[in-house]
């Protein structure tokens, strides 16, 4: 359930869990301006700096991210991105947000933006992108004390918000205090409207240089304050590392989504970037998958990989919104997700935000997809549909600051230390480009090209080959006109593979079922016995739909397409520097295994955060949890001394 909200008849929202008005929208926009972003220092502090981050502890109803937004949007000198990370504990709903900036109608063309992206706001991170990637809003969700341990960034600005001491003592409280003083740099400016002695004490022993200021009436006094211990700060742990690098220039080597959707985070930074690949078009590898499945992972205890699938879904929706064309290119269809195992595999919570995203398949959705109820278990994924990811990574591509370079085969990379240039070579040891920095997301090919000294990453190659035709007869395979709509669902079903009942190409609309699933193999060679494999999985997954299929794939058979996925180990990804202190300045961003559809967008994401130490757009262990290290022997040594393993 969203938070629960009573709309007084002075029109201020009130929180009855808290028994406390919403204090920004107390005093509305002049107070908000006011109190924080004049009260920090804005928006002259951040006049052509590359990025600012705003950390603020209680998002309430979205009203000082609004106002910032708004002025950065106002402001010629802005910087280039605008990080807000907001903590929430109870997220309000989005007719409530919406309804909270109806009375300043300044703000609303925003508002409306941001209530249409408030959705699933399950426990963890979510990040909104607005602005093209420009203004990234990070919802973290949860007790702020815990959700500010999992993003170990340096704020510029912090906003002080929530409900007031007395009513919500925990917000202010000494832990949580110093949770966001870990998050500071010295210099940090720190904004609120309260000067109840506690948070002024707390703030102090924190290490914050805090003074009362003169209010706008009504308001007596705001406070504001810099981050200045008297002792050396200890440092969050991803401020430590080296500072981050002013964008420069880096070579992306492999055009499919992990490559492109790199090279697009990178480009928006301000890097100049090029992308090679072996191909002579980008998508000519598994990106080249004429149409796949957009859909999230369900388990019952809500896994890693669940909550990681979760994130990439909301950053691969927002992509393909802002780059793509809907009908044509990608369509939130909904997926039903056909469960094997009888069980709906959804974690039991059952709360409005999870059924945001999937919940049990209505009576209805099952018979839209011609299965009885009562004798299968599905769920339905709302937020989710098919795509071509091949015209992804084209917008992508497209983006500024990205020169793409096919016919250009990496064999070998050079570092030049005393420069700190790497170089990228051909079979002939000829030069193809150069750059302050690489990433390798080559797919496949990625284990030699950023292998571990010798032993290469431990990447495996598993082939896949998807079986598709025309729909209603168009070609010698098809079936009879318009019969097609009766066999076929309204919408992709996945589970024991997948099927796309109608995705629109040039010849006409196709329909596509797959994928066979073939380990250690890297040949994409189509091959008859997997038409054949793909019919099988088809009879087991849509019944009906196979049955009305069966003379296409016994004739002359569907079309198919071939593919290799890379896939790690513990089949997540691999992104982050493959080993900085031996090979500064190598990253890597690959084995995206059956998911890259899902995952490319975040992981470019992720790698530009974590280059620039920005905040991250998911919880830091998820993040860790893809760190390329993780496979390295001297990780593990170092894991087992740890752990006394
Ligand atoms: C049959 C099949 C069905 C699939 N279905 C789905 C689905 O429904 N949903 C989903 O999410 N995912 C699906 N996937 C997985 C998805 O396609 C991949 O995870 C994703 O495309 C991987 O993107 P990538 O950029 O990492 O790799 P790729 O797209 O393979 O890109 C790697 C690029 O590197 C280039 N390259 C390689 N070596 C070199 C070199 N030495 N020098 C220069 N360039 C080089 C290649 O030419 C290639 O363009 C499917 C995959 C297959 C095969």
């Amino acid at each position: 359930m969203a938070e629960a909200i009573e709309w007084l008849a002075d029109g201020t929202p009130y929180s009855p869990r808290f028994g406390d008005r919403y204090r920004s929208e107390l005093g509305g926009l002049a107070q908000s301006r006011e109190v924080f972003l004049h009260g920090c220092g804005l928006p002259a502090a951040w006049a052509n700096e590359p990025q600012w981050r705003i950390l603020e502890t209680g998002f309430g109803l979205g009203l000082n991210f609004l106002v910032t937004w708004q002025a950065w949007k106002a402001d010629p000198r802005r910087p280039r991105l605008l990080h807000f990370v907001a903590t929430e504990a109870h997220p309000a709903s989005a007719a409530d947000v919406l309804r909270g900036a109806a009375a300043h109608p300044e703000l609303l063309p925003l508002a409306e933006q941001l209530q249409a992206r408030l959705w699933g706001l399950l426990p963890g991170f979510h990040r909104l992108v607005f602005e093209g990637g420009q203004v990234l809003l990070t919802l973290c969700i949860g007790d702020t004390q815990a959700v500010l341990r999992e993003q170990p960034f340096e704020a510029d600005t912090v906003y002080l918000d929530g409900f007031s001491p007395s009513k919500n003592p925990g917000i202010w409280d000494i832990h949580t205090l110093k949770a966001v003083a870990r998050c500071c740099r010295r210099g940090t400016r720190i904004a609120t409207w309260t000067v109840a002695r506690s948070v002024v004490e707390g703030l102090t022993q924190c290490g914050f240089v805090v003074e009362k200021t003169a209010g706008l009436p009504p308001k007596r006094h705001n406070l504001q304050g810099q981050f200045n211990p008297r002792w050396a700060p200890r440092k969050a742990p991803q401020a430590t590392a080296a500072p981050p690098p002013r964008p420069s220039t880096c070579v992306v080597i492999g055009a499919g989504l992990a490559g492109a959707a790199t090279a697009a985070s990178l480009g928006r930074r301000g890097w100049q970037v090029v992308v090679l690949d072996a191909c002579e078009a980008p998508a000519g590898g598994a990106s080249g998958l004429p149409a796949g499945v957009l859909v999230p992972h369900v388990s019952p205890d809500d896994s890693l990989l669940s909550r990681l699938s979760r994130c990439g879904m909301r950053a691969t929706l927002q992509q393909a919104a802002a780059l793509l064309q809907e009908g044509t290119d990608w369509r939130a269809t909904g997926v039903l997700e056909r469960r094997m195992d009888g069980s709906p595999g959804l974690p039991a919570d059952g709360s409005k935000a999870r059924r945001d995203w999937s919940e049990i398949a209505s009576p209805q959705q099952l018979a839209q997809a011609l299965l009885a109820d009562g004798e299968v278990s599905a769920c339905w994924h709302h937020q989710a549909g098919w795509i071509k990811p091949a015209r992804l990574v084209q917008a992508l591509l497209t983006q500024p600051g990205i020169r793409w370079q096919g016919g250009a085969q990496a064999t070998r990379l050079k570092r030049d230390a005393a420069a700190g240039v790497w170089q990228v070579l051909d079979a002939k040891g000829h030069s193809l480009a150069q750059a302050d920095m690489v990433v390798v997301a080559a797919g496949y090919a990625s284990r030699l090209l950023a292998g571990h000294g010798s032993g290469g990453l431990p990447l495996q190659a598993i082939r896949g080959q998807v079986s598709w035709g025309l729909r209603s007869g168009d070609g010698p395979a098809g079936p009879p006109d318009g019969a097609d709509e009766k066999a076929f669902p309204a919408f992709p079903v996945n589970g024991h593979g997948i099927f796309i009942p109608c995705v629109p190409t040039g010849e006409g609309p196709m329909w596509l079922a797959g994928a066979s699933f073939e380990r250690d193999q890297d040949d994409t060679q189509r091959r008859p016995q997997d038409q054949q494999a793909n019919f099988e999985r088809l009879q087991t997954l849509l019944p009906a739909t196979a049955q009305h299929l069966a003379s296409a794939f016994q004739s002359s058979g569907p079309r198919a397409w071939a593919g290799v996925r890379c896939a790690s180990p513990d089949r997540l990804p691999l992104v982050g520097p493959v080993d900085a202190a031996l090979q500064p300045g190598l990253w890597v961003n690959t084995a995206m295994g059956s998911r890259g559809l899902t995952f490319a967008v975040l992981c470019g994401e992720l790698l530009a955060a974590r280059l620039h130490g920005e905040p991250l757009p998911l919880e830091n262990r998820m993040a860790q949890a893809l760190a390329p290290q993780r496979f390295s022997p001297l990780t593990s040594v170092r894991t087992r001394l740890n752990t006394g393993k």
